[in-house]
């Protein structure tokens, strides 16, 4: 701001001087003018050039009077002419001074708003409709984009299915809001392909400038992160702040490092009963992993697992706990504990062809029988590519390995694709059997999965059973199979046998030919 006040004040100055010049010459013309007409007059009258003849000549012309005044004219004009130069200079700084500072200020609140827009479930859309489909959904997206999104706002497409956006010219957070809400009810409408109506959503994540960066790639980079959570907590779209920023450092430092502890074997298998109603015998051990990390402690799944999905090193995680769960299992037949044991898979081992013949391998090197295995797969990963997912199970259960879908009640699958899956088993999600004693909707609800299960030929498991309220709630609903905190938390192998030696010896397990049976609550 100071040059341009410098410049102006500059300006003046030279005007001014310019002015006074001129005033100055026009002093010294008029003198001239003055002088050659008093001597001219001074001749015509005197008819000679003298002093008397000047004199003469000043005191009866009153023109030369007249233009006697000249100089003082000038004089004055300039004076004038230059001090009003500079009081309109100077009223001139002031205005350019206050416009640029409104300016400024516009400019600072105008923030520029970086979206990413990722199409949730794309992959289903290709998957089912097949990808010259989806190809069609994105353009139809881009269009429908360009068209809310007018210029001098900037739409690009990232790659795959998501969209970059640049909101220049914007008030504060809320406005950046507003418009990505506008993003998000013109994608809602539903899209018409060919006859079918396709219901799209999407999730936003919006980083500011300058408020979060000062780096275009950084910007994109962070608001990648937001629009990661924003899926993951399904809420639609997000707003970088650091506390993402954290998680996700720590995410990745934490993936990199999962990699080195599956081979370091810092990955703990934890194990958790899963038990008959009627009888009260342990069926099997849900093998559930833990990692016993060097600084964190012990690391909950669902803290890395969603990660491993993401970046695929479920892969090498799922190898590993088949590995030491059969390891243990084997173990714990030789020590005359029959045991079976059931394993959690990834939507991503379901796309993997070869898992039935590493599942072979693994059974074999640890010579147990593919009956001591059953698989626990998720509704939802099954939905995920349900074709496929059909064969690689149809391929397991040939091997005679048991399967078991979990979490149901939280997917979408149909009845009929259900049917069809070569499943023994149906495991009733938590959230549902943690919730029947407040909430009578929910026994509803377990009574139609139980009475489902049943329908289709399957056992059916309740887990999250936290008290013995639960279980006499389950019992007249003909539930098949118990699992949860009221018999034990999930434990270590170790941890599991001390548990057992020291629940035989109060007499809550009995042990009769190989087989744990726990003591149910007295109905
Ligand atoms: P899940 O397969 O549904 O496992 C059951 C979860 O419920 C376990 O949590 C278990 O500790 C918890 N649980 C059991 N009984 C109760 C109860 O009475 N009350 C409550 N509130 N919770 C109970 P965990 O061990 O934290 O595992 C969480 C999820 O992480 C698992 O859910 C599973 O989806 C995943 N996971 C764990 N281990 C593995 C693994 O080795 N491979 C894969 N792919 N996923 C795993
Ligand atoms: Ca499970
Ligand atoms: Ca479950």
């Amino acid at each position: 701001m100071g040059s341009t006040n410098e410049i102006l004040a500059g300006n003046a100055k030279l005007l001014k001087s310019r002015v006074s010049k001129l005033s100055i010459v026009g002093i010294w013309i008029s003198i001239g003018a003055i002088i050659i007409a008093t001597i001219t007059t001074g001749y015509f009258q005197a008819n000679e050039i003298s002093l008397e003849s000047v004199i003469e000549a000043q005191k009866n012309n009153a023109s030369l009077w007249l233009l006697n005044t000249m100089p003082f004219v000038f004089g004055f004009w300039g004076q004038y002419v230059s001090s009003m130069i500079a009081f309109e200079a100077s009223a001139m700084v002031v205005d350019q001074t206050n416009d640029l500072r409104a300016q400024a200020a516009s400019f600072e609140r105008s923030k520029i708003a970086i979206l990413v827009v990722d199409i949730d479930r794309f992959k289903d859309i290709n998957d089912t409709l097949g990808h010259s489909t989806g190809d069609r959904v994105i353009k139809q997206i881009a269009q429908r984009l360009r068209k809310i999104i007018p210029e001098p706002n900037t739409v690009a497409r990232l790659g795959g299915d998501e969209f970059g956006i640049i909101l220049k010219k914007f008030g504060t957070k809320e406005d950046a809001a507003e418009v990505v809400q506008t993003i998000k009810e013109t994608l809602q409408v539903p899209l018409k392909l060919e006859g079918v109506r396709l219901d799209i959503d999407a999730s936003i994540g919006i980083t500011l400038y300058p408020e979060h960066g000062k780096d275009a790639q950084i910007l994109l980079q962070l608001a990648d992160v937001a629009m990661y959570q924003a899926k993951q907590k399904h809420c639609g779209f997000i707003m970088y702040t650091t506390t993402l920023d954290r998680c996700n450092t720590r995410r990745l430092t934490l993936m990199g490092e999962l990699r080195e502890a599956i081979i370091n074997n810092e990955l703990v298998a934890y194990y958790q009963p899963k038990i008959d109603i009627k009888t009260g015998k342990i069926k099997e051990l849900e093998a559930l992993v833990r990692w016993k990390h060097k600084v964190h402690g012990l690391v909950q799944p669902d803290d890395f697992i969603p990660m491993a999905e993401q970046t695929g090193l479920i892969k090498q995680l799922t190898l590993w706990i088949l590995h030491e769960s059969l390891m243990q299992c084997a173990k714990w037949n030789d020590e005359g504990f029959e045991l079976g044991v059931s394993v959690n898979l990834s939507a991503n081992d379901l796309m993997d062809v070869e898992l039935p013949e590493t599942i072979t391998r693994t059974l074999d090197a640890h010579n147990v029988s593919p009956e001591k295995l059953l698989l626990e797969i998720t509704e939802s990963s099954v939905m995920l590519d349900p074709n496929r997912a059909l064969e690689v199970l149809t391929n397991l259960s040939t091997l005679g390995v048991r399967l078991s879908v979990d979490d149901f009640g939280t997917g979408y699958s149909s009845l009929s694709y259900l049917s069809k899956l070569p499943v023994s088993e149906l495991k009733i999600d938590k959230s549902f059997v943690m919730g029947m004693e407040n909430n009578s909707n929910n026994t509803v609800i377990v009574q139609a999965t139980i009475d489902l299960g049943h329908n289709l030929g399957l056992e059916v498991v309740a887990e999250g059973v936290e008290t013995a309220s639960s279980i006499s709630l389950l019992q007249p609903l003909g539930c098949d199979t118990l699992q949860g905190y009221y018999f034990t938390i999930p434990l270590s192998a170790q941890e599991f046998n001390t548990w057992r030696s020291q629940n035989i010896a109060t007499g809550r397990i009995r042990k009769k030919e190989g087989q744990l049976y726990m003591m149910l609550p007295e109905k």
